[in-house]
């Protein structure tokens, strides 16, 4: 189809990456975002190949392995520092074709923001939308209107538009855990520079990656209960929370900027009965925020964008039809990385502590192939090969 006029909502990774894509189809494109200041929520965020694939496609490959770290390989360890498993991920890069890469997320907004050859509306929080044959229009709580021949709603995990799509309210369900997250310089007595460690004990998690400029992105997570009141003194809480806990992981609580980590309840969506509504497409964590423990949200909302931008490009059977067959193809992929994601949370934060346990026992007899190829099946089911 040609001379298509897309109306984005929100300017986070799903939106941005679509924007890009839709630009570059040659589509006039309009994104707008609520904040007045674009920030991205988290510090880090690992993109494994699949998503790497979407912005090689989009020309961004150079840029993204400038911005990305160099992880050769992840080691599990025990929570007083024992090697549990220590996995080449050169296998994984030679199976897919592309390797992963940890980021900064102001890294990765600013790549996104340079690419996108526009100008994101900021402070335009959209309230509605109205939709009828010829278009559909979005509605902004400052008075102003945008209309094109679709509406890609971009909105997060607490999406708007959401209900309008499917029309019923769903809310994100709590994924049992706390994560606190951010950068730390890199340094080998916290972790060796080419590698993701993770240490596992006691349902909890604490994990470094590298990023660009000599950093690494760490979480650490803890399963507790929802709304458990946050205790502003980081250090001493993961202090607490993680006593006795190995050498590396006490001088990362002793490093850490308190102000400059995040602490997150994790949350999930869906999976929902549909992505899309006639001109309008629920895209990214709208559709499918996703636990962080595959590391696949932000690598499903730009695949969305891809497809998306694919479905509009190779058909002239019209907007609706366009994005019926975006929804038949994501509602099945990301549904399956939804599921796959929380159980996943489950098993790592002791939902049942026989299965957790006897993860922390495959850990350690684990051949990393195996490891290796549950992650390309996840990358590989993917739009790119
Ligand atoms: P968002 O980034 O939430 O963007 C939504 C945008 O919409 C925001 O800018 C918001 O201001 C705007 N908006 C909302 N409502 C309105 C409105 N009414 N009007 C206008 N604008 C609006 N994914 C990975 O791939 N790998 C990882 O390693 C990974 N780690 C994660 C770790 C944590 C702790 C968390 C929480 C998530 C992680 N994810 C990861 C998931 C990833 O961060 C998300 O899937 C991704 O950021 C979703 O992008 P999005 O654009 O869909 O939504």
């Amino acid at each position: 189809m040609y001379n298509l006029k897309v109306v984005v909502i929100g300017a986070g990774i799903g939106g941005l990456t679509t924007g890009i894509a839709l630009r570059q189809a040659g589509f006039e494109v309009e994104v707008y975002d609520r904040v007045r200041e674009l920030r991205p929520a988290g510090a880090g965020i690992s993109l494994w190949s699949n998503g790497v694939k979407v912005l090689n496609r989009l020309g961004l490959g150079e840029k993204m392995a400038q911005i990305g770290g160099q992880m050769d390989r992840m080691q599990y360890l025990t929570k007083t520092g024992e090697l549990l498993n220590d996995i080449d991920l050169q296998p994984l890069v030679e199976e897919v074709g592309q390797r992963p890469y940890p980021v900064a997320r102001t890294d990765l907004q600013q790549m996104l923001l340079d690419a996108y050859p526009g100008e994101v509306k900021l402070n335009h929080k959209c309230i509605g939308v109205e939709e009828n044959a010829q278009g559909v229009t979005a509605i902004f709580e400052n008075g102003h209107r945008a209309t094109g021949d679709l509406l890609v709603a971009a909105d997060g995990i607490h999406s708007m538009l959401r209900q309008y799509v499917l029309g019923e309210e769903i809310q994100p369900k709590y994924g049992t855990y706390v994560n606190w997250n951010g950068l730390v310089s890199a340094s080998e007595d916290l972790a060796p520079k080419n590698s993701w460690a993770i240490y596992v004990g006691d349902h909890k998690r604490v994990s470094m990656m590298p990023v660009a400029r000599d950093r690494f992105y760490f979480f650490f997570d803890v399963p507790l209960p929802k709304g458990t009141p946050v205790k502003p003194d980081y250090n001493s809480d993961l202090a607490e929370h993680f006593q006795g806990w190995a050498k590396p992981v006490q001088l990362l609580i002793e490093r850490l900027d308190p102000s400059k980590t995040n602490r997150v309840e994790i949350h999930d969506v869906g999976p929902i009965n549909g992505m899309v509504r006639g001109r309008v497409a629920l895209l990214g964590d709208s559709a499918h925020a996703t636990c962080p423990d595959l590391g696949q949200g932000g690598c499903q909302a730009m695949e969305d964008g891809l497809v998306l931008t694919q479905y509009l490009l190779t058909t002239n059977m019209g907007v609706e039809y366009a994005l019926q067959r975006y929804e038949a193809e994501r509602k099945e992929r990301t549904s399956a990385v939804v599921q796959k994601a929380r159980r996943r949370a489950e098993m790592i934060h002791g939902v049942d502590p026989d299965i957790t346990h006897k993860w922390y026992q495959q850990l350690a007899h684990e051949d990393p192939t195996d490891v290796t190829s549950a992650i390309s099946k996840v990358i590989l089911a993917g739009p790119l090969h």
